[in-house]
């Protein structure tokens, strides 16, 4: 169990723990908070489909560098 992501609302409906699988590792993603990104593993929960970033890495500072994800302000453009 430890390390494992469940989805609360799948878990609840169907009366059992329901585990997120690993989609991608090593996916990369900005935020507007850091000037660098961030690596993680892309899990997805296998009923309702749901996606989170886990196991986030440290900054890694390469303005330059091209992302999978930006979670970035609508209308801010770097
Ligand atoms: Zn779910």
């Amino acid at each position: 169990m430890k390390g494992e992501i469940v989805c609360v609302k799948c878990s609840l409906e169907e009366g059992k723990a329901v585990r997120m699988r690993v989609k991608r590792t090593g996916v990369t993603f900005r935020t507007e908070e850091y000037i660098g990104y961030f690596r993680a593993d892309l899990f997805e929960c296998p009923e309702c489909g749901a996606q989170v970033l886990a196991n986030v890495g440290s900054e890694i500072v390469d303005e330059d560098f091209v992302t999978d994800f930006e979670f970035l302000p609508v209308g801010v453009w770097i």
